[in-house]
């Protein structure tokens, strides 16, 4: 397992692959890797000849105020995590490879971007497009891997990637979670231990909304209503968003059809913490 950090070297290392006909796959992440970014590895390794992992803390997709400085970073510790789940390469570039001074073009979709976390960060999807598109130039991928997770990013990515004619397969994964239900995240890392349990009403809202259209609710306002009330039996949580939207446009459905996006974002303290689930009829 090799860590690359230039551009140069990267595209060199994809070309000798792509020489001898090898299928790559490519896993972008901003580091501090945990069991959701593994089981992205995993499905790299089990569907591609070639793994690509990237790290990168993309300084464009933070907001001011928000948590770019702080946070966690440990390129020792990734590249071991990697290793161990049969990565080929790490990329991780510095901020000044992927922007140099120069760096004046950036990708930015139309109204996807605007609901749910696009309305709470600003140009962070603007960001996020950006990156993905540089990474997907430069990796060239077969596949890539993004988790559920970001249900409104990788939402996006697949947007992007048809509109833009782009030639990659943009592969969803389920959403990892720890055994109490906190869907894993590396900004867990920033919960004090009481934050922590605090944590759990997310997923527990997330259940309660789930039990309630497995039973038939298919009401949005009704749904929020009841996954806002548990929300709000934490004194630490405050909601930034819960919406019930349309899969595909994001946008808010009153009554829940073939398929819908139930999606969240909620500060435990000062941390934002987002989860969700996915409706499909028939599933
Ligand atoms: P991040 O490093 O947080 O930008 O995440 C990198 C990729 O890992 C994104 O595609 C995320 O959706 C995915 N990811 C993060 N947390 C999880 C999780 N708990 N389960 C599944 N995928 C995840």
């Amino acid at each position: 397992m090799e860590i690359v950090e230039t551009v140069c070297a990267m595209k060199a290392q994809v070309a000798a692959w792509k020489a001898e006909g090898l299928t790559v796959g490519l896993v972008p992440t901003m580091g501090s890797l945990h069991a959701g970014h593994e089981s992205l590895m995993d499905a790299a390794r089990a569907a591609c000849d070639r793994v690509v992992v990237s790290v990168f803390v993309n300084p464009i997709q933070f907001g001011p105020g928000e948590d770019f400085d702080a946070y966690p970073r440990d390129i020792e510790r990734d590249g071991a995590i990697a290793a161990a789940h049969g990565v080929d390469v790490v990329f991780h570039p510095t901020a000044e490879e992927m922007y140099p001074p120069a760096h004046n073009t950036y990708v930015v979709m139309e109204t996807l971007t605007d609901a749910l976390c696009g309305a709470s960060r600003p140009g962070h999807f603007r960001g996020v497009c950006t990156v993905v598109t540089k990474l997907f130039n430069i990796v060239r991928p077969d596949q890539a891997f993004f988790g559920q997770k970001d249900a409104q990013q990788l939402a996006i990515i697949k947007r992007m990637v048809a509109d833009l004619n782009m030639n990659v397969t943009v592969v969803g994964c389920p959403i990892v979670r720890e055994e109490d239900g906190l869907a894993k995240s590396s900004r867990n890392a920033y919960l004090s231990p009481e934050e922590r349990q605090a944590a759990l009403v997310l997923s527990r809202a997330i259940r309660a909304g789930e039990a309630a259209v497995a039973a038939g609710e298919r009401d949005g306002t009704t749904l929020r209503r009841l996954m806002t009330a548990v929300i709000e039996e934490e004194p630490l949580a405050r909601i930034d968003y819960i919406e019930v939207v349309d899969g595909l446009t994001m946008r808010p459905v009153e009554a829940i059809g073939e398929t819908a996006l139930v999606a969240m974002a909620v500060y435990i303290g000062r941390t934002r913490l987002i989860d969700n689930f996915l409706y499909e009829a028939g599933e």
